[in-house]
């Protein structure tokens, strides 16, 4: 694991310690998947709601759950406070306060979740979904990262048979490098096909070592300067970090490079310069040209 992830320092520029330990992660279930679906399948059995108090005459409640419930109910309470927010219906309440209205008024059977079902959205390669490879899954949520390959395909079929809506979605990305294939479009506001490419391109914050949730779609050149309102041009960025970008002499360019994971240059008003590298998109392994022919061999045979 540390020759995979530290023998080329390149490949950790700008990695927060979530970035890190989710690659350490990622490595681990690709290199033990056994031991991680066995793990996985006690630790589904242990699930429990548990309070503890907090400070103030408040309490924590915590709910250990399997991680594709709780990026569903984490991602309908947000989409629903926001929605709440925007149509101005939040009374003046901050988006935390009103997920957790939401849980409370939900959970006490007072008021029931309405409106589009969320997406869980998985990002698997081809390999790991049809062949049986164990390159692991990313389910994009902030720190949540790498799904080992057996319990991604287990996911997808406990899916199916519980007749929920699944939708399979095909991304390119380049096989050498495991950049995401761009897409271009004209319109100002990021269209939602483009934000959500950004968003399982980015996974978190552009920002090196931010790792917080994408809230803002960005344009890293602004629209005012001419940037367009494209991939290549778009990043994934928390609130803060977008604020901040728009401060006086603070620059952000991205940068040229075909084929490769995108790349943007961040100018800091002291001058200095950091680059943020988009993470890797699992790819399927690949095969010499000898191990093609073989395989062709064994399909026909
Ligand atoms: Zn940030």
């Amino acid at each position: 694991m540390d020759r995979r992830l530290c023998s080329d320092p390149a490949t950790l520029d700008g990695v927060g310690d979530q970035g890190l330990v989710a690659r350490a992660k990622a490595l681990a279930a690709e290199l033990d998947a056994a031991a991680v679906v066995r793990r996985h399948r006690k630790a589904v059995s242990e699930r429990r709601v548990t309070t503890r108090p907090a400070p103030d005459s408040m309490a924590y409640l915590s709910v250990l759950m399997p991680v594709e419930q709780a990026v569903c109910l984490q991602a309908t309470l947000g989409r629903d406070a926001d929605s709440l927010i925007a149509t101005g219906n939040s009374g003046g309440r901050t988006r935390n306060q009103v997920m957790v209205d939401l849980l409370f008024e939900r959970g006490t059977g007072q008021m029931v979740a309405s409106g589009v079902p969320v997406a869980v959205k998985l990002v698997l390669s081809d390999e790991t979904l049809l062949t049986g490879g164990n390159e692991p899954a990313q389910l994009q949520l902030q720190g949540l990262g790498a799904v080992p390959a057996g319990i991604a395909r287990q996911l997808v079929a406990d899916s199916l048979d519980a007749h929920t809506e699944t939708t399979l979605q095909r991304l390119y990305a380049c096989p050498q490098s495991g950049a995401l294939t761009a897409m271009e479009s004209q319109s100002r506001t990021f269209p939602k096909g483009l934000a959500k490419l950004i968003d399982l391109r980015d996974r978190t914050c552009r920002t090196p070592w931010c790792d917080a949730p994408i809230r803002h779609h960005d344009h890293i050149r602004s629209h005012d300067k001419s940037g367009p309102t494209s991939v290549r041009n778009g990043s994934g960025l928390c609130e803060a970090c977008n604020y901040a970008k728009e401060a006086p002499r603070w620059t952000a360019r991205p940068m040229q490079r075909p084929g490769r994971r995108h790349l943007l240059d961040l100018g800091t008003p002291t001058g200095h310069h950091y680059r943020s590298i988009a993470p890797p998109l699992p790819t399927p392994a690949r095969h010499s040209a000898v191990e093609a022919v073989l395989l062709a061999h064994l399909r026909a045979s």
